[in-house]
């Protein structure tokens, strides 16, 4: 088997060359949208075959990978974040992976294997673990039992226990190539894959995801307001733009934020390629530390955006700040 994406070739060849005696702990890190998600179950999936290709790849054929195919192989754990319903009955994704998940990985380790191979427990996000929980499974990455291997997928492993990180065999992921990356958009149907890739910060994955989806049309009418700050008002616009996604809007403020600054510090528009006219002008036109502390508290809510108070308020408000920009 190939890799998973092109671009994780050689981290793919590097992996299966240490199949016959795998780290038992290894922490794949990167940056989000490059595909360590799916290395880190193709990687599984390789561990857990019992007819592996020549190369260690899985060969897609056997019991066990049909099994992990089908996601009942016994001697795999996935430990994720799980969703949850509230009292209301509203179900979200929960904020962290919580202690009895990670006790549940730690108990499944210390029983004897249903086949005669590897276990595998793969962790993602594994920043997404709490204390607790990280605690917990430390104890058996300091020794981890026979056969066992561990797979943590981070994209910010600085967020890692620095103890879990020590444990690690670290294995970085980088941003591919652009030219590679935008074949490879080419290649799933994507027209514009250099705009969205400067959209997404050069993350294939994400730039994939913004084609697919309805967020193209949502940033449009975004941006096409915050280019016209003198025509904005923030009441009927606050009202608006609640309905958009929360992560979209905080995705599309931050680097339009991001490109203000990048025209008044350095003179460019980073990420919002299609909308350089209005940005060129307006970043000029803002005022610096109005900006910068606009910009930092962007980044702050980005930590907070799973419980808004009260959307329209927190837009409005947000609305009110961004005009006075450019007074
Ligand atoms: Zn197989």
């Amino acid at each position: 088997m190939s890799a998973p994406y092109p671009w994780l070739g050689t981290t793919w060849q590097r992996l299966l060359a240490t199949r016959a005696r795998p780290a038992q702990a290894l922490l794949l890190a990167g940056p989000r949208g490059v595909g360590k998600g799916a290395l880190a179950l193709a990687w599984a999936r390789a561990l857990l075959c019992e007819a592996p290709l020549p190369d260690g790849a899985a060969c897609g054929q056997c019991p066990a990978c049909h099994w992990f195919d089908t996601g009942g192989h016994p001697d795999y754990r996935l430990v994720t974040l799980q969703e949850k319903t509230s009292k209301e009955g509203e179900t979200r994704m929960a904020t962290a992976i919580e202690v009895d998940q990670a006790r549940e990985a730690v108990d499944f380790v210390q029983l004897s294997t249903y086949r005669a191979g590897f276990r595998v427990v793969l962790v993602d996000p594994a920043d997404s673990l709490n204390l607790a929980a990280a605690n917990a499974l430390l104890k058996v990455l300091e020794e981890p039992p026979l056969n066992t291997v561990f797979v943590l997928v981070s994209d910010q492993p600085r967020r890692l226990l620095p103890t879990i990180r020590s444990r690690c065999t670290r294995l970085d992921i980088g941003l591919p190539p652009l030219d590679e990356a935008a074949q490879w958009l080419a290649e799933q149907g994507v027209a514009d894959g250099m705009n969205l890739l400067a959209l997404s910060g050069g993350t294939p994955l994400d730039a994939q995801r913004w084609a697919d989806s309805d967020e193209l049309d949502e940033r449009r009418g975004v941006l096409e307001g915050l280019a016209r700050p003198e025509q904005l008002d923030p009441v009927s616009l606050g009202e608006r733009w609640k309905a958009v996604n929360a992560q979209t809007w905080h995705n599309v403020a931050y680097k339009w934020l991001g490109d203000l600054l990048a025209v008044k510090l350095q003179g460019n528009v980073r990420f919002n390629r299609d909308f350089a006219e209005p940005l060129t002008r307006l970043g000029k036109q803002a005022d610096l530390s109005k900006l910068l502390q606009l910009a930092r508290q962007q980044a702050n809510e980005g930590r907070t955006l799973a419980h808004p108070l009260n959307r329209t308020l927190q837009l409005q408000a947000w609305l009110i700040q961004y005009r006075h920009l450019f007074d």
